[in-house]
């Protein structure tokens, strides 16, 4: 179906912002002015949305808030981008966040409890729905996760699942 991105997200923070506050983790959010829409499985959606807010404000808790934006902009095409300004993840990991089970052996993230699973359930998802996540990171700035959706989801259709820089 046709899945309008900024009201989705929007009602992921919702759900999401108890236990952000239980974090003391503050959420801003930014639509667009004209509504973003992709055709794709809302429910799915709201898993990959959820996944990549809980991570942002658990693992980026440190950073005290979490920027998420909604856009459909020409160049790039409709996408979210989940930012933190936490401990951010060391190069070496980023290829391997989407592995099932993988978790980044640091102590900021063996604190928190978690299977390992949400990243891999998110490249699942967006490969579905021929979407990709874009991973930038810096230690000790913060992370960006980013959904970029193709400028058509039923039009061309990209063997890229994936890119991280
Ligand atoms: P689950 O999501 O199944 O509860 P999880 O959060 O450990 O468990 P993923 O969501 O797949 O699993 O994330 C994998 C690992 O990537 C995390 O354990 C954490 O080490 C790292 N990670 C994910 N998001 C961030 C982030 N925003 N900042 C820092 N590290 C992150
Ligand atoms: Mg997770």
């Amino acid at each position: 179906g046709e899945v309008d991105l900024g009201r989705t997200v929007a009602h992921v923070v919702d759900t999401l912002k108890p236990m952000a506050s239980d974090l003391g983790v503050e959420i801003e959010l930014e639509l667009p002015e004209q509504a973003a829409v992709v055709t794709g499985d809302v429910d799915e959606l709201i898993q990959v949305f959820s996944n990549l807010i809980e991570n942002a404000c658990k693992y980026g808790q440190t950073g005290k808030r979490v920027q998420i934006t909604v856009a459909d902009t020409e160049g790039e095409g409709a996408h979210v981008t989940v930012r933190d300004f936490g401990p951010g993840i060391a190069k070496e990991h980023v290829p391997r966040l989407t592995e099932r089970f993988y978790r980044v052996d640091v102590e900021t993230s063996r604190a928190k409890k978690g299977t390992g699973l949400g990243l891999a359930i998110v490249k699942h998802i967006l490969a579905r729905h021929r979407a990709r996540l874009v991973v930038r990171s810096t230690p000790g700035e913060g992370s960006a996760f980013t959904v970029k959706f193709g400028p058509s989801v039923s039009g061309k259709i990209s063997t890229k699942n994936q890119l991280y820089n």
